[in-house]
């Protein structure tokens, strides 16, 4: 697994899955990222991120 560091602090970043995520008006689930023990920057996995918007989509569409 490919180890994340912060750009700002240059330390290695922690894998969290509670990264809060907001589309639009729409409140996700909680998601996988990394966030920095440094500043609390946090990034979201993207591949992750992809598919639940796409999940959230889907659902939106199909109310
Ligand atoms: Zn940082």
């Amino acid at each position: 697994m490919a180890a994340w560091f912060c750009g700002r602090c240059k330390v290695k970043m922690e894998e969290v899955d509670d990264i809060q995520i907001f589309y639009g008006e729409v409140d996700l689930p909680e998601a996988m990222g990394i966030r920095c023990p440094g500043c609390s920057q946090e990034y979201l996995l993207e591949e992750y991120v992809i598919n639940e918007l796409v999940a959230a989509e889907e659902m939106l569409e199909g109310k």
